[in-house]
């Protein structure tokens, strides 16, 4: 069976777990470097990524999350897991796994809209899907060789780099799993890809 890791030092970890789970594949909770050699694709959850980034950094973990994007293993970000995976962030001179050609604003979306939920047309994955935002970010601008997924009112809110994905919103706090189902659909395809070399 497909295991997939949830970076699990804060956040929506447990979410995601199940979404994986109803997704028919294994979920391992990653605390550390060696947990990260078990799985072939990782999913970083919501939560908030200063506090992410510093619990990367006190666990020693931030070059192995390198080196696993680095060999090609698949990883999806979500909300504060986008943050963590893009290249630029507006208003920092420095980046977190550094890995996605994207360009991220952080809270994005204004105090009043702090939490919306709306429907939104994902490529590749659905015509309707129910999106959570909290406190979300959005994708300023991408690279070349970034596939733009979705947007919300002119914004770009999920985007695809070859094995990299990442996504403004929650799509572990519904019931749809069709975007967990497409993460892992990414990780079988690579899987199979090195059984056939
Ligand atoms: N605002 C949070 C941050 O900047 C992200 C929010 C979320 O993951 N729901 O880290």
């Amino acid at each position: 069976m497909v295991k997939i890791g949830v970076l699990a030092l804060q956040g929506a970890v447990s979410e995601h777990v199940r979404s994986i789970e109803a997704c028919g594949a294994e979920a391992i909770a990653i605390k550390n470097t060696s947990d990260l050699t078990l799985v072939d694709g990782l999913i970083l959850p919501g939560g908030e990524s200063t506090t992410m980034r510093k619990l990367i950094g006190r666990f020693e973990m931030l070059e192995s999350l390198q080196q696993f994007a680095a060999a090609g293993k698949p990883m999806f970000g979500t909300c504060a897991g986008l943050i963590l995976l893009a290249k630029h962030l507006v208003g920092y001179d420095f980046a977190h796994i550094d890995v996605l050609d994207a360009k991220v604003e952080r809270n994005s979306f204004g105090r009043q809209v702090y939490s919306f939920e709306t429907n939104l047309k994902i490529k590749d994955v659905a015509e309707h899907f129910p999106a959570v935002f909290i406190s979300a970010p959005h994708i300023v601008d991408v690279g070349e060789t970034v596939d733009i997924l979705a947007t919300f009112e002119g914004r770009i809110v999920m985007a695809r780099q070859g094995h990299l994905l990442g996504c403004s919103f929650h799509p572990e706090l519904t019931d749809d799993h069709r975007i967990t189902a497409y993460f892992i659909e990414m990780v079988r395809e690579r899987l199979a890809k090195r059984v056939n070399l």
